[in-house]
């Protein structure tokens, strides 16, 4: 632990604190997790069996469909290379080629061999020694390793460390200004998180389905063109009742 980290990490917190309130409703998110709940029932995520894989998957996932994480990771199982020690012996060239499934294979690469080389060199490659770590630490320890953002660094933070940090991701952002629950602070990724840091319970079990739930509905429901007739969360949605009511006057 650098004290420059340290420092980061009390520095980082007060501005959270200090930030502006979102004005929204807590009682209105909470309706919207209960509808997606309701519709989709639990998600089981995330998807990996121990914490490496959930870490390797949170790097890979990014600008990729699950389904191409899926075939990487089956190249590193199926190769004996899923364990921090495999993965710092593998050339990055090598590790590349094991990744070719998930798109960007060479920066992923190096993202991956970046974290396993932090992970060495501070942790002597103890992945639960630093996933132990105080969150708001571990989550300024995180983006500062190569190739992990703040979507990533909150992957690994809430589905391998179990960490109560909430993920945003484009489907979030999309399904909460359709439903008017924009943060009242801003666009940025902090404003976004702190509106359900500050509305809901700090609870890892409800970030981690919220999370899963928001998914689900952007990929399925609310997508660039929304499928509003049938959505689930119709009623609290001006953007759905506004399309829903200008395709009803247009078959008029
Ligand atoms: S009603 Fe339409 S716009 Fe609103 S959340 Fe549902 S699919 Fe998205």
């Amino acid at each position: 632990m650098s004290k420059a980290s340290q420092k980061r990490d009390s520095t980082s917190a007060q501005a959270s604190e200090a930030a502006p309130t979102a004005d929204v409703s807590k009682a209105l998110l909470l309706e919207v997790y209960h509808r997606l709940y309701e519709r989709y029932g639990p998600q089981h995520w995330w998807p990996g069996e121990s914490p490496l894989e959930t870490v390797l998957g949170a790097i890979l996932t990014q600008n990729t469909a699950w389904t191409n994480v899926e075939k990487a990771l089956a190249n590193l199982k199926g190769t004996d290379m899923l364990s921090v020690h495999a993965l710092r012996g593998v050339a990055e060239p090598d590790l590349a080629a094991m990744l070719r499934p998930s798109g960007y294979f060479n920066a992923k690469a190096r993202k991956v061999k970046a974290f396993i080389n932090y992970l060495w060199d501070c942790y002597h490659g103890e992945m639960e020694e630093f996933l132990q770590e105080d969150t708001e630490w571990l989550r300024e320890e995180l983006l500062s390793i190569y190739g992990i953002g703040e979507e990533t660094a909150d992957d690994i933070l809430l589905y391998a460390a179990g960490k109560p940090s909430f993920v945003i991701d484009t489907y979030t952002r999309r399904i909460l200004e359709r439903l008017a629950l924009k943060p009242s602070d801003g666009k940025s990724y902090q404003a976004y998180q702190r509106l359900f840091h500050r509305n809901l319970p700090r609870d890892v079990s409800l970030y981690n389905e919220y999370h899963a739930l928001l998914d689900r509905h952007g990929k399925e429901t609310c997508k660039k063109e929304p499928l509003c007739r049938g959505c689930c969360l119709l009623e609290l949605c001006p953007r759905g009742r506004l399309s829903i009511d200008t395709s009803n006057s247009q078959t008029l």
